[in-house]
């Protein structure tokens, strides 16, 4: 037997000096080689604690066996049974808290490589063309509506496909994809290479895609079942942006994430002048918070070219919810952390255009309701720096026009749509899932939803004839 190798192959990677200045993806993705000498390392345990660590359960002993093997079609075809967008879920999951965390070899050393195999395998599927095997599927006479076309709607799609129903996905915006492609970057997911071939995919399968399409403006919920929609399923996610509320929030130049991360991705602003519609950031620009959103903000901000780009986060790195990776490669460009840090209030020059932030130094005090430690500020560390603008990058809410024009249909005190853990509303056939149900969360339980709900909108269908 040979010796349990602590080392894990190094993802390659553009140098932090380059890609601080360009939209390219920073990771440049594992060779074959790499791959299986990765896929080398793993025990294949008898109890593989990855598996539990994962909050879809993907197999993954099963599909790194296959690439050890040799075999990658088959590595996507174990893959697909649990994950139907492993070339996003690779690049995007937060695997140092999920799987990675649970491998028995985080215990000595460096834990297998989950998430760079699991976008090998992704992006061999995509390289290949190899499309799920649908030649088993016969129609079924019956018709889905789903609302949203982020991970959770395209998965929930993808698998209702697949019981032979015909499945139409309604989208708002005239890009599909949700936050995979109007928030998330290029240089983090290429949007052309990886997004647009698996919604191309699902098209491919049969799905239909309308964009342009607001539900609650266009057709209402009770309209589409007029239509004779069978079931429905929201997916709208939670993208309506929250601000501190404090003073200056309304000057020129301070953005919400939402706003910023759409202009530069789905706008096309990174384009420069070749944009229709480029966006003013100055030299100076401070991002509010500490998640995936801010850093994405910081690190776009830096590509469009400013000069000096500060994250405000009023807790500590510790406490940060963004991806370890993600904070390692803005450290790398240059960002410039202002940890412990709480914003007070933004200063205008006299043309109404924000000029620097006041700010209020913090310190951790006990956990909080969220378990973390409770940020207080310190007496008299009041201090103001220079900004021409901001990004406030604090949190999103639940988008209120599905709520307010389903009469009857139940949502929290946060706006959040109610449903059950099987996606079910307290509407008959009328399903919910992602964010829209949990709050801004991730990429894998807003697909982990969709699938569920898909099976269950299948159960109550049968059940129902
Ligand atoms: P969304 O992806 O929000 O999709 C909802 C879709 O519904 C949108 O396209 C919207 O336009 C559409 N819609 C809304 N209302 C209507 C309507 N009335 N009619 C028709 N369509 C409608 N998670 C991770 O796991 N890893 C990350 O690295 C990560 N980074 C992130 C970075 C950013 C900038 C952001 C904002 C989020 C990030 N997340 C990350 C979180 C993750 O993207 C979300 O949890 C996930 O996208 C939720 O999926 P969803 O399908 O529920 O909703
Ligand atoms: Fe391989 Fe780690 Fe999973 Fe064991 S826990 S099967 S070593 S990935």
């Amino acid at each position: 037997m040979s010796p349990i190798n602590l080392n894990r192959a190094h993802m390659p990677e553009q140098e932090p000096n380059i890609r601080a200045h360009n939209f390219a993806e920073v990771n440049t993705g594992l060779t074959p080689e790499l791959a299986k000498q990765e896929a080398a390392r793993c025990l294949f345990c008898k109890k593989p604690t990855c598996i539990e660590g994962c909050p879809v359960h993907i197999n993954i002993p099963h599909f790194i066996q296959a690439i050890l093997e040799d075999h990658p079609d088959e590595a996507v075809r174990r893959i697909r049974v649990d994950n139907s967008l492993p070339a996003i879920c690779g690049r995007v999951c937060p695997q140092e808290t999920q799987c990675e965390e649970k491998c028995v070899l985080a215990k000595k050393g460096a834990p297998i490589a989950i998430g760079a195999l699991e976008r090998f395998v992704g992006d061999h599927a995509i390289r290949a063309c190899i499309l799920p095997d649908m030649s088993n599927v016969r129609a079924n006479g019956r018709k889905i509506a789903i609302i949203g076309s982020g991970p959770s709607g395209l998965t929930c799609a993808g698998e209702l496909i697949k019981f032979g129903y015909a499945v139409t996905v309604f989208e708002a915006l005239h890009e599909l994809g949700g936050v995979l492609s109007y928030g998330i970057p290029e240089f983090r997911l290429p949007k052309e290479m990886i997004v647009k071939c698996e919604i191309d995919t699902l098209k491919n399968m049969g799905v239909q895609f309308v964009p342009n399409a607001v539900i609650g403006k266009i057709h209402t919920i009770p309209e589409l079942q007029d239509m004779g929609y069978d079931a429905i399923y929201i997916a709208t996610g939670a993208g309506y942006p929250t601000f501190m509320n404090i003073p200056g929030e309304d000057l020129n130049y301070v953005y919400s994430a939402n706003e910023f991360l759409t202009r530069v991705n789905l706008m096309q602003a990174f384009k420069g002048d070749q944009s229709a519609t480029p966006i003013y950031i100055g030299k100076r620009v401070a991002v509010i918070g500490g998640g995936n959103t801010a850093l994405d903000s910081a690190r776009s901000a830096l590509r469009l070219g400013a000069e000096k780009v500060y994250i405000v986060y009023r807790r500590s790195e510790a406490e940060m919810p963004g991806r370890a990776e993600e904070i390692k490669h803005a450290k790398e460009e240059g960002i410039d952390f202002q940890l412990l840090t709480l914003p007070l209030e933004y200063l205008s020059h006299p043309n109404g255009s924000v000029r620097a932030m006041r700010c209020i130094r913090m310190e951790l005090a006990e956990p909080d309701a969220s378990g973390r430690r409770k940020p207080v500020p310190i007496a008299g560390s009041e201090f103001e720096f220079q900004i021409d603008s901001a990004v406030v990058a604090i949190g999103t809410q639940a988008n209120p026009i599905i709520a307010a024009t389903t009469p009857g249909l139940e949502t929290n005190k946060w706006g959040y749509i109610t449903a059950n853990e099987s996606g079910e509303t307290n509407l008959k056939n009328v399903f919910a899932g992602g964010d829209i149900v949990s709050g801004s969360a991730t990429v894998i339980l807003a697909m982990g939803a969709g699938r569920t709900a898909a099976g269950q909108i299948h159960e109550s269908l049968n059940s129902a004839k």
